[in-house]
């Protein structure tokens, strides 16, 4: 085995875990995993499968870092690249052809061709229109406010796009490619029956499924739990995951597929179930449980997503926006809702005052809470910022998740700001700040 599989075998057996070791972060290689097919784990991941007409690739590069993707691919087989497979649009997923078509040009091979499904093109057109929005978000989530980020606006819309399914064959290799909705609704999964190796894309992302992600664009918990169970109908032998680790036998594929459908499944049914008597989102929300022995399988642990978030986007799909509170449907503006608490609290000292006393005491939803009143009662009161930075510092430290913990860095870099004026603070990696904490723990 290769340095890529002895990691995966040391987190599926628990001697490394996911909050010391991101899906998405360190140890980067590639490894042989059936035959004529390599696993190059990154940031995300490449499968590269040779045929006797050159190369299926599936997912060939992320938008950062194409070049470092062509070098790992060319340490392993000088084919050409016949076909690229995206299994989604997201930008760390859909990007890297260009290369192999210079490649191609300048040795005189045929063009590459890249196929997507046909949602895939709306999705690149969505994010030229929202670029700002997406440079935006992912200071948050990705850098914990930590600017400024680079989302592209410039990308590669593939030459065939599919509805449902699609058979190809590619020098003698049949691949099979189905459509489902889950992080994405372009998502595509991939099926090699001679190897028997499924290419998941982020269907599997070795944590709680990223059907919540709360900053960006819907996700489809449902039909996510019924593709993971097609998949597992087909007995694959392989799972390459679109983040994270290859998992290795069938008996721990059919594993990893059905826990996986099973903490959607499990989510869905409990916020219909509400829904339909009814219930706020606020009581859907704080009612909702995930089961603790699902939570504890090395591949489910929250470090990226959340459950939580997963019922807001069940509540976003089949419901308005409206959440069952009737003064959110036309509310005060903020500020002068949290003007007026202070004023009743006795002033916005009182509130940040305790909202120190609930941090301490590890009530962080409701101190949180406090420390927006306060810091929005008294904007002008730098001292106040910097004790409300620290009540969401503390916060972003016991948080688990990626979304949550880049949320609450970003909040505490902004009140800091106030304090201390712009923020000369270099990029910080909130996965790499996982990392790190876990290590910590350990
Ligand atoms: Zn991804």
């Amino acid at each position: 085995m290769g340095e890529i599989l002895d990691f995966a075998e040391a987190v599926w057996i628990g001697q490394a875990d996911t909050y010391a070791h991101h899906p998405l972060s360190l140890p980067y290689g590639t490894d042989q995993v059936a035959e004529s097919t390599w696993f190059h784990k990154f940031f995300s991941n490449t499968v590269i499968r040779e045929t006797s007409e050159g190369l299926v690739m599936v997912d060939p590069s992320g938008f950062l870092g194409p070049e470092i993707k062509f070098e790992a691919v060319r340490a392993v087989t000088g084919q050409r690249l016949n076909t690229a497979i995206f299994t989604h649009g997201h930008v760390d997923h859909c990007f890297g052809v260009p290369i192999y078509a210079r490649e191609a040009r300048e040795k005189g091979w045929p063009p590459p061709r890249a196929i997507a499904h046909e949602a895939m093109p709306a999705r690149f057109d969505r994010y030229r229109e929202s670029r700002g929005y997406n440079e935006a978000i992912n200071v948050r989530q990705f850098q914990g406010g930590a600017g400024p980020i680079h989302f592209p606006d410039d990308f590669y819309y593939p030459d065939v796009v599919y509805k449902d399914r699609l058979t190809i064959r590619v020098g003698g290799v049949t691949v099979l490619l189905h459509h489902a909705r889950g992080e994405t609704d372009d998502h595509t999964w991939v099926f090699f029956p001679d190897t028997r190796v499924l290419c998941t894309g982020d269907l599997i992302f070795w944590c709680v499924p990223n059907a919540g992600n709360p900053q960006k664009f819907q996700r489809y918990c449902k039909d996510w739990a019924l593709a993971l169970r097609e998949m597992a109908a087909l007995e694959p032998e392989v799972l390459l995951p679109g983040h994270g680790w290859p998992v290795m036998g069938a008996d721990r594929v059919r594993q990893v597929l059905e826990d996986n459908a099973a903490l959607l499944e499990s989510i869905h049914e409990q916020t219909m179930t509400l829904m339909n008597q009814g219930a706020s989102l606020d009581t859907v929300i704080h009612s909702v449980k995930v089961s603790e022995d699902l939570l504890a399988k090395p591949y489910l642990h929250p470090v990226y997503d959340e459950p939580e978030f997963i019922v807001r986007n069940i509540w976003r799909l089949y419901g308005g926006w409206y959440d069952g509170t009737p003064s959110h449907l036309k509310p005060a503006p903020e500020k002068v809702q949290a003007e007026e608490i202070a004023r009743l609290a006795g002033g916005a000292d009182k509130l940040a005052a305790r909202a120190l006393e609930l941090a301490k005491a590890g009530d962080f939803r409701l101190a949180c809470h406090l420390a927006d009143w306060a810091c929005l009662a008294a904007p002008g009161d730098p001292a106040l910022a910097r004790d409300m930075a620290g009540v969401y510092q503390d916060r972003a430290r016991v948080e688990t998740s990626t979304m949550a913990m880049g949320v609450f860095m970003a909040a505490a870099r902004d009140l800091e700001a106030a304090d201390r004026g712009p923020d000369e603070t270099p990029t910080a990696s909130v996965v790499l700040a996982q990392d790190e904490r876990g290590r910590e723990r350990q």
